[in-house]
């Protein structure tokens, strides 16, 4: 980047400390946050209309001569009025407020040049609070072109003590200070291929453009700074991807054939999906090059029969799996799982958490035995904690851990990495797993198991609470239990709305006192909340109160019933993980979402489709990237420009693009492709490096 890009605000001409300030609210601190802050609209002033042509209701650009000034008084407020005439007519500018500077300006004989919305009033045609500027040179009778006038102007969106004009000149000034230091980044042959402008030309026109741009589609110039942005990413990414897929890794190739005696042992067979994304794991393991991959699909989908091949495949090759799991309720269910079908077939399986009573003894297995899996919270990745020969890491729930934590276990190993393979239960829409995920290989489970019965979900009202409470009633006789989630902990005074302690209270003692209803929240201790859990999950509660912190891929097969009450406060994909959680068993199951007053459209949808991926691409068109993705995910790159919705075809364009260049000059060496290179490392810093923690 150059020194002028990087120049503070402050320093170009015309702007001090004081504008300087009020730029930085729009987050222009340096000349190249100027050039990135693209105007909103543009208004065509090439066009003079006669003042006697004029039309109410219309934008007009207007060139007169003052021939009067008619400021008035009235109360504590100043008014001016001032006549514009030419050859043809005349013209009433207005102003309610008008300071006396402003009265100054307007000399009887000086030509002005305005441009305003045409009104009619009392008095005739009037512009009020016209843009205006004083014009001191004409040429052939008419002004000569300014920043503001003769010309198309750009529009920008404004803030308190900042106008239209002053933004103009800051931007003239930046873009004329920049554009001879502006280095194309894009390498020439891309620009060519895809038919878009330079980034000077870019600029130019974008901010200062010779044709009024359509308002219906983005400029070429638009394309082409989102499609920078995007390719940014996507080579920063793709470097990533390059990086660690050089990581030396032990070849899993499972010569023992224990991956095909856990498939022979499996009491279901393998949906489509699932085949797919273990033959896909399968040839990965087989490589020397640690493998990064990302296996997606909805709560229930079956990723845990897929991770458990793959830990199958390590034991089989002579190596061991580490399995982490973001709690120890989960730790406890997958230990479990993994036993029932990793047992009988020679892969010793450990179970390693906070709370185990024979941690020591676990531990020292782990320095011997060179075919078990080990299943474990945090406590896995431990200072103490020695492996023998790992193999392969499995993050389950990746978002529940952070990349620190993943590189701690990955560096359990003294030469090389093991392999790693993540799942998520948030199904992420293409788009958004571009940019998110770029840097892994995805494996993506959209099938659901044969013979699971449908959720089916209703949107019920207040008013139907006395017949909800009699179906709870029905569902916890017959022996089933059922979730009720509440999005707040405590009652809240200035949101009117229920909340799981409050409700607790209530219904325990009011509305079903025969049963067992228990309570869990955030507020809680970790242990606090896993022990009410592992309760439910043994059935000594029947119903079970809870704030949205339930965990994702708690199986309790008996429960088959859940309320969530206040769903509107709620993302669409939350409620659906939320509603994951029931329809586990073989028995129906029911989602009841009780909307207060009104239903929102939005709800409908979840009573229309159980597909997570539907359901997701639904939830990101409706609150944008940023909401969608909440606090669950951190770094998704901010864009100034681009829009990966709306955007989605140049972000599929730039992840071509970026990894054709590296197939063609891996570690950006070329000189040609210098200027790219140092944005990437920029942009990206040593982010690049940090997926597997290194
Ligand atoms: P998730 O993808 O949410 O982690 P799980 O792996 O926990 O889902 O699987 C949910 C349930 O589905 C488990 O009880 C599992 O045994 C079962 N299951 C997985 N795959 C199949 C299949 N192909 N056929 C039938 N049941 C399956
Ligand atoms: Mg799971």
């Amino acid at each position: 980047m150059s020194d002028v890009l990087n120049c503070p605000i402050q320093f170009v001409k015309g702007v001090g400390p004081k504008l300087a300030k009020i730029l930085s609210k729009k987050g222009i601190s340096t000349v190249e946050d100027a050039l990135y802050f693209l105007p909103r609209d543009y208004e065509d002033r090439r066009k003079l209309t006669p003042l006697a042509e004029l039309k109410a209701g219309k934008f007009s650009v207007v060139f007169g001569k003052v021939s009067s000034v008619k400021p008035q008084r009235i109360g504590r407020k100043h008014r001016l009025e001032v006549t514009l005439s030419d050859l043809s007519g005349s013209l009433n500018l207005f102003w309610f407020h008008a300071y006396p500077a402003l009265i100054e300006e307007f000399a009887i004989g000086s030509l002005f040049v305005a441009a305003g919305e045409v009104r009619v009033s009392a008095r005739g045609l009037q512009m009020a609070h016209p843009e205006f500027e004083k014009v001191s040179e004409t040429k052939n009778g008419k002004p000569v072109i300014s920043i503001n006038f003769g010309r198309v102007v750009p529009v920008y969106s404004e803030t308190e003590g900042l106008h239209q004009k002053t933004l103009r000149r800051v931007m003239k000034e930046a873009l004329q200070t920049s554009l001879p230091h502006l280095k194309e980044s894009l390498p020439e042959q891309l620009l060519t291929d895809l038919a878009l402008p330079s980034l000077r030309q870019s600029f130019t026109k974008i901010h200062f453009p010779d044709e009024l741009p359509k308002s219906d589609i983005l400029s070429e110039s638009v394309k082409r700074i989102i499609f920078e942005e995007f390719f940014i990413l996507e080579l920063g990414l793709a470097l990533r991807k390059q990086r660690h897929q050089k990581e030396k890794a032990p070849p899993l190739v499972d010569g023992q054939g224990k991956l095909a005696a856990l498939l022979k042992a499996l009491p279901f067979e393998l949906t489509n999906d699932q085949k797919e994304a273990l033959e896909v794991t399968r040839q990965d393991l087989g490589r020397a090059f640690a493998m990064s991959r990302l296996i997606q699909g909805d709560v229930g989908s079956g990723k845990t029969v897929v991770t458990l091949g793959a830990a199958a495949v390590a034991s089989g090759s002579g190596f061991q799996t580490a399995f982490m799991a973001p709690t120890e309720v989960l730790a406890q269910q997958h230990y479990r799982t993994a036993k029932a079908l990793l047992g009988n077939i020679g892969v010793p399986v450990y179970l390693l958490t906070q709370s185990n009573t024979d941690k020591k003894e676990t531990e020292l297995l782990l320095q011997k035995d060179e075919t078990c899996l080990v299943i474990g919270t945090h406590a896995l990745f431990q200072e103490s904690i020695k492996f023998k020969k790992l193999g392969l890491v499995i993050v389950d729930e990746q978002h529940r851990f952070g990349v620190e934590q993943r590189g701690l276990l990955l560096k359990k190993v003294d030469k090389g990495s093991p392999h790693l393979l993540m799942t998520t239960a948030t199904p992420i829409p293409r788009t958004l797993a571009l940019t998110l995920y770029g840097d892994l290989d995805l494996s993506v489970i959209r099938q659901k198991p044969q013979g699971r019965k449908p959720i089916k979900t209703r949107i019920l009202k207040d008013k139907d609470r006395p017949k909800l409470y009699q179906q709870i009633t029905e569902v916890v006789t017959r022996g089933n239990q059922a979730y009720i989630i509440y999005p707040l902990v405590d009652e809240s005074e200035k949101l009117e709305l229920r909340s799981a302690t409050e409700m607790h209270r209530r219904l325990s003692k009011e509305v079903f006192s025969e049963f067992r209803v228990g309570l869990v929240h955030g507020r809680m201790k970790s242990d606090e909340k896993e022990k009410v859990l592992s309760e439910f999950k043994e059935k000594k509660f029947d119903i079970l109160i809870s704030t949205t912190v339930i965990e994702v891929g708690i199986d309790v097969p008996n429960a088959t019933l859940m309320v969530i009450e206040h769903p509107e406060r709620l993302g669409l994909s939350q409620l659906h993980q939320l509603r994951g959680r029931v329809g586990r068993g073989s028995t129906a199951s029911e989602c009841v979402l009780l909307a207060d007053a009104f239903v929102t459209e939005r709800l409908r949808i979840m009573t229309k489709t159980e597909d997570g991926f539907v359901i997701a691409e639904e939830d990101l068109r409706i609150r944008g990237p940023g909401e969608f993705l909440g606090t669950r995910q951190s770094g998704l790159p901010g864009f100034r420009v681009g829009n990966i919705l709306r955007d989605a075809d140049l972000l599929q364009r730039a992840k071509e693009e970026a990894e054709k260049l590296l197939s063609q000059d891996p570690e950006l060496i070329q000189t040609s492709n210098a200027t790219i290179r140092n944005l990437v490392e920029n942009r990206w810093k040593q982010k690049i490096e940090r997926l597997r923690g290194g």
